[in-house]
């Protein structure tokens, strides 16, 4: 009689043969159940999870001591090439943030205070999300053609891609407030309007 072991190799390797879009899918789910087929009992030394334990005190040590030993180095002016793990007392000391990073969206102001969009809608066009909903108006001054009497974001939808910033021609739109840490109760709060884009 055929070994069970060999009989199961046997079968999975018959996906080997099947040619089509799949095939890389099979091979995939062919080695998934052949781990997990093969996946050996633990040994009763390995059950008591004392070897699991004891690697990860040493790594978490390891590390602990690594980080104290650079630290107390720099201290003295030594090493400073070398990093150190540092922790953040987040919220009150926030993680420095690098200059291209997408934060919050903010609408930028002309001089007298007015939004420099000039309404084309050019951001609402490329949105992936559909989050941006402009609404349009003639602006008083005859040298702006339109202005945006309103100028929806819904920050809940967002994927801070920051197509609407690179696609604007104005540069009335920017993504760098710094502010990551945006949380609300509600659907509704994360829609910020005008106004609100506005105060940066
Ligand atoms: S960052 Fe991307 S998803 Fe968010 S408003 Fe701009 S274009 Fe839309
Ligand atoms: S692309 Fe710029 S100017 Fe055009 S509607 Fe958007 S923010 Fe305003």
């Amino acid at each position: 009689m055929e070994n069970p072991t060999k009989q199961r190799r046997n079968n999975l390797e018959k996906y080997f043969e099947v040619k089509g879009p799949f095939a890389l899918l099979r091979v995939a789910q062919m080695k998934r159940a052949w781990k997990q087929s093969n996946r050996r009992e633990l040994t009763w030394w390995e059950k008591t999870y004392i070897p699991t334990v004891v690697s990860g005190i040493a790594l978490t040590s390891k590390h602990f001591f690594r980080n104290l030993g650079l630290h107390i180095l720099h201290l003295f002016g030594l090493y400073k090439d070398i990093p150190a793990a540092v922790t953040y007392q987040y919220p009150e000391q926030p993680r420095p943030l690098a200059k291209r990073l997408r934060t919050r969206h903010r609408l930028m102001k002309r001089e007298d205070g007015s939004p420099r969009c000039v309404a084309c809608m050019m951001c609402e066009t490329v949105c992936p999300a559909r989050c941006i909903e402009i609404t349009a108006a003639e602006h008083p001054d005859p040298n702006i053609e339109k202005y945006p009497a309103e100028f929806i974001l819904d920050l809940g939808k967002c994927v801070y891609c920051g197509f609407c910033v690179e696609v604007c021609p104005e540069d009335a739109i920017r993504m760098d407030t710094g502010k990551l840490d945006i949380a609300a109760y509600s659907r509704e709060s994360m829609i910020y309007d005008k106004t609100r884009l506005m105060d940066g």
